[in-house]
């Protein structure tokens, strides 16, 4: 039978043999079992139920979560003389009704149908009226609720199987199925144990890499040009995030699209085949983008934050190097990322157990993130802790070559103090009192009176907490579930307590080394936004006009101490310095000479004016907005004409300006008016759009907000 099965394989796909895992899943099927077959994306699953369904006799059913994906595979199989049609909401009635006369006809050896059709009679009577050797599940994953993906229409279906006259064979595909996900397809859908295959996890040409505390902006722009001629994807947890990416990366020349739910569809289709087709190399999108989409060589995956757990991480990162070659996976930490995804799991369910359970995958991606075991052999064990150990000898784990420093004291401290504070409180909190923080919480706990406060108060805060991290990944601590997860002890403390065992950690010798690799001094930021705010009341003009938060908290993170490292700033110039340098760096003097801190230097920026020139060949949107408001076009028309929102076209305007092309401010607001935004932005000291509106009582748009911003920012100094 598996012989003919390959020359199937031969005749309609062109391919020599089997892959690992694809033979065994499709003759377990043509021995009429239902199946569960957990293969890695660009494994080749489709073929798993596409051979057996041209050996069935009948038409062989296939539910699929996307009208794009159903699209595609009936596309390459039509091309393969296999005679496919699929049903959806994406038809007009009279195709619906064409395509149901034939698939009656037995015209059709698959159908791929949504879901959501198994709600209608009408289509369950006609399942009944036709034979239905196999119906197949893609990404069967969404069936379970304890996946990433769950979706109720997929669940569904199973009440519907019974009404069905005839006994099909079932088969489940996936890619991400961790033991939960997989026992609950199986009992849902009546697969035994001894019918599920699993092929390996592991994707050999990915090479896994966490980035922590990195200047993410940066860290893309350099990585971007190291690899200039390699086409990736970017994934940006919000769709704001990957709109101001997308700015940021296509004023610098650099070949990019961009994709999430707030789009149209028509933009989002675009987009889509835009990258697909190599006109744009760089896909920066939110987690919206991406399922079903075949492209063979896309060579780097960036997460530019935090996913919410591991099998959307292994599923979006999986993207890259379907085609085999080697190619990289990048996920770039920040310990801010947490809060949003916290929020998004609040957001996201009432139902205390789904979020207990969300919680906690996230806690073992935030793990993810600071081990020392291989990356790979990381993923590996969480979709199947027995597998065993291995090393790809490529992750950013295998090839971190610091060496291990004994940590046994350090480790002592952080659970005596843990101890102390009643295990009670997260990693930070635990953190700042053995850093000595004086912070009124810690006082007001009373913990500044414990016998551990302070005892670690030449490390700064930050590395206390990797370390703590570490010692979680290590299952020295662990860490409750919930919204905020608590800290408690292990049995594995016991013996390094009692000195019995010691414990070892790769750290750097001289910590922080790299330049992008440092987050900024939240201390220091407050003060020296105080010392902005007495220039900006002295001269009677908003703070930002001395400096932006931006050139603050680059200041923050370099401490620059004389003239040519201040002048390295982002936003210091010549003339700002000579005004107010000096002030800034006596305050960073006295800053550094009270606080231990790692002063690190700034790297020279990169040149970005030659990306630049390269865009001229294209005129970018917002220039094209720009042009039509100068000629007089109101901000409705260009909006209708061009068919963006208000909103897009505003920015494209605020934007140009800050670009340098000339605007006309008085078309946009007179002096009361500005004068009035002005005297709130002083009295706030911010230049965050909604509490100057909001002071502003809603009355002044916040179009006309921005723009008296950029106004004086332009030109006041
Ligand atoms: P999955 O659904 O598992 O992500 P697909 O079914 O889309 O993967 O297959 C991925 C790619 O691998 C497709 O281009 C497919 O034609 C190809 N492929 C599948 N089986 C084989 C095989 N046995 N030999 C070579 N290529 C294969
Ligand atoms: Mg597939």
């Amino acid at each position: 039978m598996l012989n003919t099965a390959r020359n199937l394989l031969n005749q309609y796909f062109g391919y020599a043999d089997f892959r690992s895992g694809q033979a065994e899943i499709i003759e377990n099927i043509l021995h009429q079992k239902n199946t569960l077959g957990i293969l890695p994306t660009g494994g080749g699953k489709s073929i798993c139920f596409q051979i057996p369904a041209l050996l069935f006799q009948g038409t062989t059913i296939v539910i699929s979560p996307l009208i794009s994906l159903m699209k595609d595979q009936v596309d390459a199989l039509t091309a393969s003389d296999i005679p496919a049609t699929y049903i959806n909401s994406s038809l007009t009635q009279t195709e619906l009704q064409d395509r149901i006369y034939d698939i009656r006809q037995g015209s059709y050896k698959l159908v791929y149908v949504a879901p959501e059709r198994f709600d209608s009679d009408y289509f369950m009577n006609l399942l009944n009226s036709i034979p239905i050797p196999l119906i197949a599940f893609d990404e069967a994953h969404c069936i379970s609720q304890w996946g990433h993906d769950f979706r109720p229409s997929y669940r569904s279906i199973v009440a519907s199987l019974k009404k069905l006259n005839q006994r099909p064979v079932i088969v489940a595909l996936t890619a991400t199925a961790t033991e939960n996900v997989a026992d609950e397809i199986r009992y849902l859908l009546q697969i035994e144990r001894d019918d599920c295959f699993k092929n390996g996890f592991a994707r050999e040409n990915l090479s896994f890499n966490v980035v922590k505390g990195a200047n993410k902006r940066d860290y893309i722009v350099s990585y971007l040009q190291e690899h200039p001629k390699e086409s990736g994807i970017i994934y940006t947890s919000s769709r704001k995030e990957t709109d101001g990416l997308y700015n940021y990366l296509s004023v610098q020349g650099y070949s990019v699209a961009k994709y999430h739910a707030g789009l149209s569809e028509i933009e989002r289709k675009q987009a889509q085949e835009q990258f697909v087709y190599d006109e744009k190399q760089i896909m920066i999108a939110t987690n919206a983008f991406g399922m079903g989409i075949d492209k063979s060589n896309v060579r780097f995956v960036i997460h530019y934050n935090l996913p919410k757990n591991l099998e959307a991480y292994y599923q979006e990162a999986g993207r890259a190097g379907r085609d085999g070659d080697e190619s990289e996976c990048i996920l770039l930490f920040s310990q801010q990322d947490i809060q949003l995804q916290k929020f998004l799991i609040e957001q996201s369910t009432f139902d205390p157990e789904v979020r207990e359970q969300d919680y906690n995958k996230l806690n073992q991606m935030i793990m993810y993130c600071h081990t020392e075991e291989c990356l790979q052999s990381y993923i590996i064990h969480y979709f199947d802790p027995n597998e065993e150990d291995m090393k790809c000898n490529k992750c950013s784990s295998c090839k971190d070559t610091r060496e291990k420093v004994e940590i046994t004291r350090e480790a002592q401290m952080i659970f005596s103090c843990c101890k102390r504070m009643g295990e009670r409180f997260g990693t930070t909190l635990i953190a700042q009192v053995l850093k000595g923080s004086s912070q009124k919480r810690i006082r007001e706990l009373g913990f500044d009176q414990l016998s551990t406060y302070g005892l670690l108060r030449s490390q700064s805060e930050k590395e206390i907490v990797d370390t703590i991290n570490y010692l979680l990944t290590e299952d020295y601590l662990q860490l409750t579930d919930g919204k905020y997860p608590v800290v408690q002890l292990t049995e594995k403390c016991i013996p390094v307590l009692k000195g019995e065992v010691s414990v070892w950690m790769k750290k750097s010798k001289t910590p922080v080394k790299e330049a992008r690799n440092v987050e900024e001094n939240e201390e220091l930021f407050e003060i020296l936004r105080g010392l902005r705010k007495q220039f900006a009341q002295e001269e009677n003009v908003p703070p930002f006009v001395i400096f932006s938060d931006v050139t603050l908290k680059e200041m923050c993170r370099f401490y620059p101490a004389d003239e040519t490292s201040m002048l390295q700033i982002k936003g210091v110039g010549q003339s700002k310095f000579a005004k107010y340098g000096q002030a800034f760096i006596d305050e960073i003097k006295e800053f550094v000479s009270g606080n231990a801190v790692i002063v690190s230097e700034k790297p020279l920026q990169p040149d970005i004016t030659q990306k630049v020139v390269k865009e001229t060949n294209e005129k970018p949107s917002h220039v094209i907005s720009y042009e039509m408001f100068i000629d007089g076009t109101s901000i409705e028309e260009i909006s209708k004409a061009r068919q963006l929102s208000k909103v897009t076209i505003q920015n494209h305007i605020i934007r140009s300006a800050e670009e340098g092309y000339e605007i006309k401010w008085n078309e946009i607001f007179d002096d009361v008016i500005e004068k009035r935004v002005l005297d709130v932005i002083i009295e706030l000291d911010t230049d965050k759009l909604k509490p100057i509106w909001e002071a502003l009582n809603g009355e002044i748009d916040y179009f006309v907000i921005q723009a008296v911003i950029s106004k004086n920012k332009l030109t006041v100094k």
